[in-house]
Protein backbone atom coordinates (compact mmCIF):
# COMPACT_ATOMS: atom_id res chain seq x y z
CA UNK A 1 0.00 0.00 0.00
CA UNK A 2 1.32 3.33 -0.53
CA UNK A 3 -0.78 6.39 0.20
CA UNK A 4 0.58 9.48 -1.33
CA UNK A 5 2.93 11.54 0.87
CA UNK A 6 3.70 9.00 3.31
CA UNK A 7 7.97 8.38 4.29
CA UNK A 8 8.39 11.79 2.36
CA UNK A 9 10.44 13.56 4.75
CA UNK A 10 10.73 16.89 3.74
CA UNK A 11 9.54 19.71 5.60
CA UNK A 12 7.10 21.58 4.21
CA UNK A 13 6.91 18.83 1.39
CA UNK A 14 3.36 18.88 -1.06
CA UNK A 15 2.67 15.57 -2.21
CA UNK A 16 -0.30 15.19 -4.68
CA UNK A 17 -2.75 11.97 -5.40
CA UNK A 18 -3.09 11.73 -8.70
CA UNK A 19 -5.58 9.06 -10.23
CA UNK A 20 -3.74 6.38 -12.55
CA UNK A 21 -4.84 6.95 -16.39
CA UNK A 22 -6.72 10.35 -15.73
CA UNK A 23 -3.93 12.04 -18.04
CA UNK A 24 -5.48 10.29 -21.14
CA UNK A 25 -9.10 12.15 -21.13
CA UNK A 26 -9.33 14.65 -23.16
CA UNK A 27 -12.01 16.90 -22.16
CA UNK A 28 -13.29 18.73 -25.00
CA UNK A 29 -12.92 22.59 -24.48
CA UNK A 30 -9.80 22.03 -23.28
CA UNK A 31 -7.50 21.06 -25.95
CA UNK A 32 -5.98 24.38 -26.91
CA UNK A 33 -2.77 25.74 -25.39
CA UNK A 34 -3.31 27.73 -21.93
CA UNK A 35 -3.47 31.58 -22.62
CA UNK A 36 -1.25 33.84 -21.38
CA UNK A 37 -3.54 36.11 -19.88
CA UNK A 38 -3.82 35.79 -15.51
CA UNK A 39 -7.48 33.46 -15.41
CA UNK A 40 -9.41 31.92 -12.90
CA UNK A 41 -9.79 29.06 -15.68
CA UNK A 42 -8.71 25.70 -14.98
CA UNK A 43 -6.29 24.61 -17.55
CA UNK A 44 -5.88 20.48 -17.71
CA UNK A 45 -3.74 21.20 -20.67
CA UNK A 46 -0.17 22.93 -21.26
CA UNK A 47 0.69 23.22 -24.63
CA UNK A 48 -1.64 20.65 -25.63
CA UNK A 49 -0.02 18.09 -23.34
CA UNK A 50 -2.64 16.65 -21.11
CA UNK A 51 -1.69 16.96 -17.66
CA UNK A 52 -2.82 13.94 -15.23
CA UNK A 53 -5.94 14.94 -12.90
CA UNK A 54 -5.09 15.34 -9.02
CA UNK A 55 -7.45 14.27 -6.78
CA UNK A 56 -6.16 15.58 -3.54
CA UNK A 57 -3.47 17.99 -2.21
CA UNK A 58 -1.72 16.74 0.86
CA UNK A 59 0.94 19.10 2.43
CA UNK A 60 3.73 17.09 4.29
CA UNK A 61 5.21 18.89 7.74
CA UNK A 62 7.78 17.09 9.28
CA UNK A 63 7.33 17.22 13.03
CA UNK A 64 9.89 17.01 15.99
CA UNK A 65 7.36 16.43 18.64
CA UNK A 66 4.41 14.24 16.58
CA UNK A 67 1.91 14.30 19.59
CA UNK A 68 2.02 18.29 20.43
CA UNK A 69 1.90 18.54 16.55
CA UNK A 70 -0.99 16.78 16.20
CA UNK A 71 -2.72 17.90 19.77
CA UNK A 72 -2.18 21.80 17.67
CA UNK A 73 -3.74 20.83 14.21
CA UNK A 74 -6.43 18.31 15.78
CA UNK A 75 -7.97 19.82 19.28
CA UNK A 76 -6.74 23.27 18.48
CA UNK A 77 -6.97 24.28 15.19
CA UNK A 78 -9.92 21.54 14.53
CA UNK A 79 -8.59 19.49 11.80
CA UNK A 80 -10.15 15.64 11.96
CA UNK A 81 -7.95 12.98 12.62
CA UNK A 82 -8.55 10.56 8.86
CA UNK A 83 -5.90 7.99 9.73
CA UNK A 84 -2.69 7.11 12.34
CA UNK A 85 0.00 4.61 11.18
CA UNK A 86 3.14 3.43 12.93
CA UNK A 87 5.77 2.04 11.33
CA UNK A 88 9.10 0.48 11.92
CA UNK A 89 11.96 1.86 14.25
CA UNK A 90 9.32 4.33 16.01
CA UNK A 91 7.98 5.68 12.33
CA UNK A 92 4.74 7.57 13.33
CA UNK A 93 2.42 9.23 10.87
CA UNK A 94 -0.87 11.35 11.22
CA UNK A 95 -3.05 12.19 8.49
CA UNK A 96 -5.62 15.15 9.01
CA UNK A 97 -8.49 16.08 6.95
CA UNK A 98 -9.15 19.27 6.25
CA UNK A 99 -11.87 19.41 3.99
CA UNK A 100 -10.59 21.07 0.88
CA UNK A 101 -7.53 21.53 -0.12
CA UNK A 102 -6.24 24.29 -2.51
CA UNK A 103 -2.57 25.37 -3.12
CA UNK A 104 -1.97 29.14 -3.56
CA UNK A 105 0.65 30.50 -5.60
CA UNK A 106 1.72 34.36 -4.73
CA UNK A 107 4.10 36.19 -6.30
CA UNK A 108 6.67 38.64 -3.77
CA UNK A 109 4.63 41.86 -4.42
CA UNK A 110 1.25 39.69 -3.45
CA UNK A 111 2.82 38.63 -0.46
CA UNK A 112 3.87 42.06 0.77
CA UNK A 113 0.47 42.41 0.22
CA UNK A 114 -1.52 39.81 2.16
CA UNK A 115 1.32 40.82 4.90
CA UNK A 116 0.60 44.59 4.97
CA UNK A 117 -3.04 42.98 5.24
CA UNK A 118 -2.81 40.27 7.65
CA UNK A 119 -0.30 41.52 10.16
CA UNK A 120 0.92 44.94 9.10
CA UNK A 121 3.81 44.41 7.34
CA UNK A 122 4.91 41.44 9.03
CA UNK A 123 6.52 39.28 6.28
CA UNK A 124 4.99 35.52 6.26
CA UNK A 125 6.82 32.47 6.08
CA UNK A 126 7.39 30.72 2.80
CA UNK A 127 5.10 28.20 3.43
CA UNK A 128 1.99 29.18 5.24
CA UNK A 129 -0.61 27.27 5.71
CA UNK A 130 -4.33 29.13 5.62
CA UNK A 131 -7.58 27.04 7.43
CA UNK A 132 -10.88 28.10 6.52
CA UNK A 133 -13.05 28.14 9.06
CA UNK A 134 -17.08 29.15 9.87
CA UNK A 135 -15.83 31.65 12.66
CA UNK A 136 -12.61 33.52 12.91
CA UNK A 137 -13.32 34.96 15.65
CA UNK A 138 -14.31 32.11 17.29
CA UNK A 139 -11.42 29.63 16.20
CA UNK A 140 -8.61 32.43 16.94
CA UNK A 141 -10.16 33.21 20.51
CA UNK A 142 -10.15 28.74 20.85
CA UNK A 143 -6.14 28.66 19.53
CA UNK A 144 -5.34 31.91 21.84
CA UNK A 145 -7.21 30.12 25.35
CA UNK A 146 -4.58 26.80 24.19
CA UNK A 147 -1.49 28.89 24.55
CA UNK A 148 -1.18 29.82 20.89
CA UNK A 149 0.70 32.79 19.97
CA UNK A 150 -1.43 34.97 18.12
CA UNK A 151 0.28 37.16 15.45
CA UNK A 152 -2.64 39.25 14.09
CA UNK A 153 -5.89 38.95 15.35
CA UNK A 154 -8.95 38.59 12.84
CA UNK A 155 -8.83 41.71 10.15
CA UNK A 156 -11.84 42.18 7.56
CA UNK A 157 -9.46 41.89 4.32
CA UNK A 158 -10.36 43.65 0.97
CA UNK A 159 -11.19 40.99 -0.56
CA UNK A 160 -14.29 40.29 2.29
CA UNK A 161 -12.57 37.97 4.56
CA UNK A 162 -11.80 37.94 7.85
CA UNK A 163 -8.75 36.60 8.43
CA UNK A 164 -6.18 35.99 11.39
CA UNK A 165 -2.62 34.95 11.52
CA UNK A 166 -1.38 31.98 14.12
CA UNK A 167 2.70 31.16 14.85
CA UNK A 168 2.38 27.52 14.93
CA UNK A 169 4.89 25.38 15.98
CA UNK A 170 8.49 25.24 13.89
CA UNK A 171 7.83 28.30 12.56
CA UNK A 172 4.60 27.39 10.44
CA UNK A 173 2.47 29.77 9.95
CA UNK A 174 -1.45 29.73 9.97
CA UNK A 175 -4.07 31.55 8.72
CA UNK A 176 -7.51 31.25 9.58
CA UNK A 177 -9.93 32.68 7.31
CA UNK A 178 -13.63 32.75 7.27
CA UNK A 179 -15.46 34.27 3.39
CA UNK A 180 -17.97 37.26 5.29
CA UNK A 181 -19.70 37.29 1.66
CA UNK A 182 -19.82 33.43 -0.23
CA UNK A 183 -21.03 30.99 0.91
CA UNK A 184 -19.62 27.76 2.45
CA UNK A 185 -19.56 24.45 0.55
CA UNK A 186 -22.60 21.76 0.92
CA UNK A 187 -24.44 23.92 3.57
CA UNK A 188 -25.04 28.08 3.54
CA UNK A 189 -26.46 29.69 0.87
CA UNK A 190 -26.83 33.45 0.47
CA UNK A 191 -28.93 36.04 2.81
CA UNK A 192 -29.56 36.10 6.44
CA UNK A 193 -29.57 31.90 6.90
CA UNK A 194 -25.52 31.44 6.56
CA UNK A 195 -25.65 33.14 9.94
CA UNK A 196 -28.11 30.14 11.33
CA UNK A 197 -25.86 27.64 9.72
CA UNK A 198 -22.82 29.26 11.35
CA UNK A 199 -24.23 29.44 14.79
CA UNK A 200 -24.87 25.69 14.60
CA UNK A 201 -22.01 24.42 13.06
CA UNK A 202 -20.01 26.46 16.32
CA UNK A 203 -21.89 23.12 18.81
CA UNK A 204 -19.36 20.53 16.53
CA UNK A 205 -16.56 19.42 19.22
CA UNK A 206 -18.31 20.21 21.81
CA UNK A 207 -19.50 17.09 24.04
CA UNK A 208 -23.63 16.47 23.68
CA UNK A 209 -23.58 16.30 27.71
CA UNK A 210 -21.85 20.36 27.68
CA UNK A 211 -25.69 20.82 25.95
CA UNK A 212 -27.86 19.25 28.12
CA UNK A 213 -27.79 16.16 26.58
CA UNK A 214 -30.85 15.02 24.32
CA UNK A 215 -33.17 17.43 25.17
CA UNK A 216 -30.82 20.25 25.03
CA UNK A 217 -29.87 19.34 21.49
CA UNK A 218 -33.24 18.88 20.37
CA UNK A 219 -33.92 21.93 21.96
CA UNK A 220 -31.03 24.01 19.98
CA UNK A 221 -32.66 22.00 16.72
CA UNK A 222 -35.65 23.45 17.21
CA UNK A 223 -34.29 26.86 18.05
CA UNK A 224 -32.20 27.37 15.47
CA UNK A 225 -34.90 25.74 12.88
CA UNK A 226 -37.15 28.75 14.21
CA UNK A 227 -34.49 31.20 12.97
CA UNK A 228 -33.76 29.30 9.77
CA UNK A 229 -37.62 29.44 8.80
CA UNK A 230 -37.59 33.27 10.01
CA UNK A 231 -35.02 33.83 7.22
CA UNK A 232 -37.50 32.39 4.71
CA UNK A 233 -36.13 29.01 4.60
CA UNK A 234 -37.31 26.00 4.89
CA UNK A 235 -37.54 25.11 8.68
CA UNK A 236 -35.53 22.16 9.64
CA UNK A 237 -32.61 21.57 11.16
CA UNK A 238 -30.48 18.43 12.82
CA UNK A 239 -27.33 17.58 14.47
CA UNK A 240 -25.18 14.78 14.26
CA UNK A 241 -23.51 12.83 17.21
CA UNK A 242 -20.91 10.57 17.52
CA UNK A 243 -19.33 9.12 20.82
CA UNK A 244 -21.08 11.50 23.17
CA UNK A 245 -19.83 14.92 20.98
CA UNK A 246 -21.35 16.85 17.69
CA UNK A 247 -19.34 16.21 14.79
CA UNK A 248 -22.15 17.89 11.97
CA UNK A 249 -25.34 20.05 11.89
CA UNK A 250 -26.87 21.54 9.14
CA UNK A 251 -29.93 23.62 7.75
CA UNK A 252 -32.46 22.99 5.21
CA UNK A 253 -31.19 23.87 2.26
CA UNK A 254 -33.94 23.17 -0.22
CA UNK A 255 -34.57 26.25 -1.22
CA UNK A 256 -31.57 28.62 -1.26
CA UNK A 257 -29.81 25.92 -2.10
CA UNK A 258 -31.80 24.79 -5.22
CA UNK A 259 -31.64 20.94 -3.77
CA UNK A 260 -34.50 18.88 -3.21
CA UNK A 261 -32.24 16.28 -1.30
CA UNK A 262 -30.80 19.12 1.13
CA UNK A 263 -32.75 18.35 4.18
CA UNK A 264 -31.44 19.14 7.33
CA UNK A 265 -30.76 15.92 7.88
CA UNK A 266 -29.03 14.69 5.10
CA UNK A 267 -26.94 18.64 5.57
CA UNK A 268 -25.80 17.60 8.64
CA UNK A 269 -24.84 13.92 7.98
CA UNK A 270 -23.12 15.46 4.60
CA UNK A 271 -21.19 17.70 6.91
CA UNK A 272 -20.28 15.09 9.40
CA UNK A 273 -19.08 12.75 6.81
CA UNK A 274 -16.88 15.75 5.73
CA UNK A 275 -15.61 16.68 8.79
CA UNK A 276 -14.51 12.61 9.71
CA UNK A 277 -13.02 12.18 6.53
CA UNK A 278 -15.74 9.16 5.94
CA UNK A 279 -18.97 8.24 4.59
CA UNK A 280 -19.24 5.34 7.46
CA UNK A 281 -20.78 7.42 10.54
CA UNK A 282 -21.37 3.93 11.97
CA UNK A 283 -22.76 4.20 15.38
CA UNK A 284 -23.87 7.86 14.94
CA UNK A 285 -27.29 9.66 16.31
CA UNK A 286 -28.91 12.59 14.16
CA UNK A 287 -30.81 14.76 15.86
CA UNK A 288 -33.54 16.62 14.34
CA UNK A 289 -35.84 19.61 14.59
CA UNK A 290 -38.52 17.42 13.32
CA UNK A 291 -39.48 13.67 12.02
CA UNK A 292 -37.65 12.57 9.34
CA UNK A 293 -38.68 11.78 6.07
CA UNK A 294 -38.56 8.60 3.82
CA UNK A 295 -35.34 10.09 2.31
CA UNK A 296 -33.27 11.21 5.34
CA UNK A 297 -33.75 7.85 7.02
CA UNK A 298 -32.66 6.39 3.77
CA UNK A 299 -29.88 8.85 3.71
CA UNK A 300 -29.13 7.69 7.52
CA UNK A 301 -29.04 4.04 7.42
CA UNK A 302 -26.79 4.04 4.83
CA UNK A 303 -24.33 6.05 6.92
CA UNK A 304 -24.71 3.47 9.21
CA UNK A 305 -26.61 6.01 11.82
CA UNK A 306 -28.11 4.27 14.30
CA UNK A 307 -30.65 6.30 15.31
CA UNK A 308 -32.64 9.38 14.69
CA UNK A 309 -34.18 11.48 17.37
CA UNK A 310 -36.59 14.42 16.55
CA UNK A 311 -38.50 16.58 18.27
CA UNK A 312 -41.47 17.82 16.41
CA UNK A 313 -43.59 15.03 14.88
CA UNK A 314 -44.35 15.05 11.80
CA UNK A 315 -48.30 15.18 12.01
CA UNK A 316 -47.48 19.14 13.37
CA UNK A 317 -45.79 19.87 9.91
CA UNK A 318 -48.75 22.02 8.40
CA UNK A 319 -49.67 21.33 4.74
CA UNK A 320 -48.38 24.66 3.46
CA UNK A 321 -44.82 23.09 3.71
CA UNK A 322 -46.13 19.19 3.44
CA UNK A 323 -49.02 18.91 0.81
CA UNK A 324 -49.05 15.91 1.19
CA UNK A 325 -48.97 14.05 4.37
CA UNK A 326 -50.67 10.81 3.94
CA UNK A 327 -47.82 9.87 1.31
CA UNK A 328 -45.19 11.49 3.38
CA UNK A 329 -46.65 9.47 6.11
CA UNK A 330 -46.90 5.92 3.51
CA UNK A 331 -43.20 6.17 2.51
CA UNK A 332 -42.29 6.52 5.78
CA UNK A 333 -43.73 3.30 6.69
CA UNK A 334 -42.85 1.86 4.11
CA UNK A 335 -39.15 2.40 4.31
CA UNK A 336 -38.70 2.36 8.03
CA UNK A 337 -39.87 -1.35 8.50
CA UNK A 338 -36.58 -2.23 6.30
CA UNK A 339 -34.25 -0.09 8.12
CA UNK A 340 -32.52 -1.47 11.50
CA UNK A 341 -32.11 2.67 11.77
CA UNK A 342 -34.41 3.61 15.11
CA UNK A 343 -36.59 6.71 14.73
CA UNK A 344 -37.78 7.81 17.78
CA UNK A 345 -39.63 10.72 19.70
CA UNK A 346 -36.57 12.26 21.79
CA UNK A 347 -37.67 14.27 25.61
CA UNK A 348 -38.17 18.17 25.60
CA UNK A 349 -39.98 20.21 28.17
CA UNK A 350 -41.76 22.03 25.01
CA UNK A 351 -45.48 22.67 24.09
CA UNK A 352 -46.76 21.13 20.97
CA UNK A 353 -46.92 25.28 19.95
CA UNK A 354 -43.31 25.99 20.48
CA UNK A 355 -42.10 22.49 18.59
CA UNK A 356 -44.29 23.98 16.06
CA UNK A 357 -42.49 27.26 16.57
CA UNK A 358 -40.53 26.97 13.11
CA UNK A 359 -43.41 26.46 10.82
CA UNK A 360 -45.30 29.13 12.16
CA UNK A 361 -41.92 31.23 11.82
CA UNK A 362 -41.50 30.33 8.55
CA UNK A 363 -45.16 30.45 7.27
CA UNK A 364 -45.00 34.23 8.98
CA UNK A 365 -41.96 35.04 7.06
CA UNK A 366 -43.62 33.87 3.51
CA UNK A 367 -46.60 35.79 4.14
CA UNK A 368 -45.02 38.99 4.53
CA UNK A 369 -43.12 38.47 1.72
CA UNK A 370 -45.60 37.57 -0.55
CA UNK A 371 -47.98 40.57 0.53
CA UNK A 372 -44.78 42.67 0.10
CA UNK A 373 -44.47 41.00 -3.61
CA UNK A 374 -48.13 42.52 -3.94
ZN1 LIG B 1 -36.00 14.54 4.96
Amino acid sequence: MHKGGRGSGVAGDLTLGIRPGMGKTIRHGHTAAAPRRATTARHPSYRGVMAPRVTQLRTVLTVTDLDAARTYYRDVLGLSEAEAISGPDGAQVVILDAGRATLELANLAQARYIADVETGGLPSSDVRLALEVHDATGATEHAAAQGVRLIAAPTRTPWDSLNSRLEGPQGIQVTLFQELGAETPGAEPTGAEPKVAAELAALVGSSSESLGGEPGLLLRTVGSATRHGATGQMPFTAVVVRDGVVIGTGVNTALAGVDPSGHGEVVAIRDAARRVGSADLRGAVVLSSCEPCAMCRLVADGAGVTEIVFAAPKESVPTQIDASPEVTARLVEAVTRELTLVVRQGPTDLAAAELSAPFAAYLATRDRSARRAR
